[in-house]
């Protein structure tokens, strides 16, 4: 039976992690559970799930939970329990799906604590991917990926020699807007941005799937996971989400990795890894499969891609800097205090008015401190 802690679990991806539990009993048990504010869904998981430890990040959310009664887990709120249950008791691995860069703190104290980490959280990678692959290395600790595309290229390049990757394809859907141009995105609404066409997700990642924000996230995500360059990254628009991603090898051989569009699969094989078990995962028919088709990103119109290779390749605390602008402009467009275009505008006066330090944790803070100010400030100034 292996022991998980599972941070982010009133999620998109937290809930489909504990239906991956509930279809392995015999495979799987929950050590920990942690979440922000939603007390009534997670008080319904710790009654399910019987974890040791359940934590709340948010402290009216914990005062309200306390006055529940739950037998055999001991509860606990706030920022730092939210932190320390990353390092708690007997789990083997912590799958981090909470969002954004409230993700980094509690990845570190599960590193340093020798847990191996299912990745969601991949704010994570982008704003410290030199610290926590240097820290995950130090510790003998395996990263495993939980985005759908990053779970593609690691079942593609099991068995392969790393040195032999020719580039890897990294799939895109093309979010609710592909084919759509700057005009007709002037004045599309929070509710057409959150019509995902074929995956169920958080706000945040939906938002970054509709401006292209979130492959260029993946995009260094990658870079980080499997040490290419970014010329050796290339993403390939595929609306149909059924290959999740693929990997060309220097004979011309391409491996991809297909299935039905089901976070199940990527969080179920992080989970059990190396084990491969059976899944709900709806099988693919490929008698009724109409088409796979593939196309070049519109980056003129979503320039989400070129902000990433921008940042990424700068390097340093850049990324961070990209990341913070980004989740500032995301939560002023859910709160309708900008036009979806204006998130590029937002990123773009951020990333240009700041300078990129070495990726120390403490610089790090600061970048993303200092970005933030930045990001509000010209969003007060120009809108
Ligand atoms: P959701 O918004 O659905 O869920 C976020 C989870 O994190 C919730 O449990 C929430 O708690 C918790 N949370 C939010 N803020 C904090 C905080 N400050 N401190 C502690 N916990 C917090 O997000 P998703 O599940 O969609 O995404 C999670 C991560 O996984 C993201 O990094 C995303 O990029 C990544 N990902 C998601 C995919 C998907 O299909 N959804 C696919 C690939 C990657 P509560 O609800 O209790 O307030
Ligand atoms: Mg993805």
């Amino acid at each position: 039976m292996k022991k998980i802690t599972i941070l982010g679990s009133t999620g998109s991806i937290g809930t489909q992690a504990l239906d991956v539990v509930r279809n392995l009993p015999n495979e799987l048990s929950v050590e920990v559970l942690a979440a922000n504010s939603n007390v009534e869904l997670f008080a319904k998981q710790i009654k399910e799930f019987r974890p040791k430890l359940a934590v709340l990040a948010d402290e009216t959310a914990y005062k309200k939970l306390s006055k529940k009664k739950f037998r055999g887990t001991e509860i606990a709120g706030g920022r730092q329990a939210f932190i320390d249950a990353a390092a708690f008791g007997n789990s083997e691995i912590v799958l981090t799906a909470m969002s954004g860069f409230a993700g980094l703190e509690p990845t570190i104290k599960a590193i340093k604590a020798r847990k191996n980490i299912a990745l969601a959280n991949k704010e994570t990678l982008v704003v410290a991917g030199d610290l926590i692959t240097k820290y995950a290395e130090l510790c003998g600790v395996k990263i495993l990926p939980v985005d759908s595309e990053h779970g593609a290229f690691f079942q593609c390049l099991q068995g392969e020699d790393m040195r032999k990757i020719n580039k890897l394809l990294l799939t895109a859907s093309g979010g609710p807007f592909r084919g759509k141009t700057r005009d007709e995105l002037k004045n599309v609404t929070v509710k057409e941005v959150l019509a995902h066409p074929t995956w169920n997700m958080g706000k945040k990642i939906t938002v970054d799937s509709a401006t292209l924000v979130n492959k260029g996230l993946e995009i260094i995500e990658a870079k980080f996971l499997y040490g290419v360059d970014y010329d050796q990254i290339q993403v390939v628009v595929h609306p149909q989400s059924i290959v999740h991603s693929m990997v060309e090898f220097c004979d011309g051989s391409i491996i991809a990795q297909l299935a039905a569009p089901d976070m199940r699969l990527p969080i179920q094989y992080a989970l059990t890894y190396p084990r491969r078990l059976p899944s709900p995962v709806k099988l693919l028919n490929f008698w009724e499969l109409n088409s796979l088709t593939f196309e070049k990103p519109d980056t003129e119109t979503f320039r989400g891609l070129n902000y990433a290779y921008a940042a990424g390749t700068v390097g340093g605390t850049l990324p961070c800097t990209f990341n913070a602008a980004n989740e500032v402009a995301v939560n002023a467009f859910l709160q309708g205090r900008i036009k979806f275009l204006n998130i590029y505008d937002v990123i773009e006066e951020t990333v240009i008015r700041s300078d990129a330090f070495a990726p120390t944790l403490e610089n790090l803070l600061e970048a993303d401190r200092a970005a933030r100010a930045l990001a509000e400030k010209y969003i007060e100034l120009a809108y």
